[in-house]
C-alpha cells in the first residue's frame, strides 16, 4: 500500500486509477478511507472536498463490505452532489437585449476558442452574436477572435492594437443594440502579471457598460485551463479580487485527467460552472454535466 512507502505519491491525475488497490480488506475501513481521502487529494479534488466525500463515505458505509468498483460508484455519487448544485448554463434571458457577456482570464487559457464556442452554440439556438475584441495589448488576440468569428460568420467590434478597450466596449453595445443582437460577447486582457492595470481596464469596461445599461455585464465568465490543476484554483482567486466573477468555464478537460480541479472550484467557490471545453474545434463546448463528469472522474 502506498502510505507503507513513505507518502509516495502516485504519478497518475486519475481518481479512477488512483483509487484502484484502495479497498484494503472487504469493508470499508478506516485505512481505506484514509486511501480514498488521499487518492481525491492527488487527483486534485483538493482537502475539503475530499474530507467532504471522506466523511459521506463513512456516514453511509462504514464497517460495511464494498468492492473497488462499488466504491467508485460511491465516490462517484459524492462527487456529483458537489457539482449538482454550480451545474449552471449560460442562457440569454437579458431584457432588454444584448446581454453582455464579459469573458476573462489569462493568456492561453483557452479564452479566445471559448468565446467562438460559446458565440457558435448561441448561433445554432438562433441568437444574435456580436464579438468585441477586448483586448487590444495583444495584435494577435484581435486578430485571433477574427478568424474564428469569420469562420462561424459573426462580426468583431475591434479598435487599433494599444487603444482603449472600454472604447472598443462602447462601440459593441451601440452597434449590438442598433442592429438587435441577442448575446455580445466581449474578450478581455489577459494580463495578469500586472492586477492593477488589468483591474482598472475591466472597472473602467464595467464603467461603460454599466452607463449605456445599468444591467450589464450581466455574465463575467472567466475561463480556467483544467491542466493547471491547483494553479486553476489561484486564478479563481485572484480573478475575483479584480472583477465580479459570476461563473466558470473549463477548458481542456478533453485528453487530460485532471477534472478533480472542478470538484475543488465547486467546493470551495461554488461558482456556477456553465460549460467545459473538451477540444480545439468549434463544437467542442459541452454543457456541464455534474453526473457524467463525476463518472468520468472517479470512473
Ligand atoms: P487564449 O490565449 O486564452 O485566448 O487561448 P486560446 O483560445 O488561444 O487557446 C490556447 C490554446 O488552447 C489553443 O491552442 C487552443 O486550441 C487550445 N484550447 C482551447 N480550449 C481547448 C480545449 O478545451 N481543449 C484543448 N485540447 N485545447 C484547447
Amino acid at each position: 500500500r502506498d502510505r507503507l512507502f513513505g507518502g509516495f505519491r502516485k504519478t497518475s491525475d486519475r481518481l479512477s486509477e488512483n483509487l484502484t488497490g484502495v479497498v484494503g480488506t472487504a469493508k470499508l475501513d478506516d485505512a481505506t478511507l484514509d486511501d480514498v481521502e488521499d487518492a481525491l487529494i492527488v487527483s486534485d479534488l483538493g482537502p475539503a472536498a475530499a474530507r467532504r466525500i471522506r466523511d459521506k463515505l463513512a456516514e453511509k458505509r462504514f464497517g460495511l463490505s464494498i468492492t473497488e468498483q462499488e466504491l467508485k460508484e460511491a465516490v462517484a455519487e459524492e462527487i456529483a452532489a458537489i457539482l449538482r448544485p454550480v451545474a449552471k448554463p449560460l442562457e440569454i434571458t437579458a431584457f432588454p437585449r444584448p446581454q453582455v457577456i464579459l469573458v476573462i482570464g489569462v493568456n492561453g487559457s483557452g479564452k479566445t476558442t471559448t468565446i467562438a464556442k460559446l458565440a457558435h452554440l448561441f448561433q445554432e439556438d438562433d441568437y444574435g452574436v456580436l464579438l468585441a475584441a477586448g483586448d487590444t495589448f495583444r495584435a494577435a488576440a484581435i486578430g485571433q477572435l477574427k478568424v474564428w468569428a469569420d469562420r462561424i460568420g459573426v462580426d468583431v467590434v475591434s479598435g487599433p492594437e494599444g487603444g482603449d478597450p472600454a472604447s472598443v466596449v462602447f462601440d459593441a453595445v451601440k452597434q449590438a443594440t442598433d442592429t438587435g443582437i441577442d448575446a455580445l460577447i466581449v474578450d478581455t486582457a489577459g494580463r495578469l502579471q500586472n492586477k492593477r492595470e488589468l483591474m482598472d481596464e475591466l472597472a473602467k469596461i464595467r464603467k461603460v457598460l454599466g452607463r449605456l445599461n445599468p444591467e450589464a455585464p450581466h455574465d463575467v465568465v472567466l475561463v480556467l485551463d483544467a491542466t493547471n490543476g491547483q494553479n486553476a484554483l489561484n486564478q479563481i482567486d485572484v480573478f475575483k479580487e479584480v472583477a465580479n466573477v459570476t461563473g466558470l468555464i473549463m477548458t481542456k478537460l478533453d485528453g487530460t485527467a485532471r477534472g478533480g480541479v472542478l470538484v475543488a472550484a465547486a467546493e470551495q467557490y461554488g461558482l456556477p460552472i456553465h460549460a467545459i471545453g473538451v477540444g480545439e474545434k468549434i463544437d467542442d463546448l459541452r454543457p456541464f454535466d455534474p453526473d457524467l463528469v463525476a463518472k468520468v472522474i472517479a470512473g
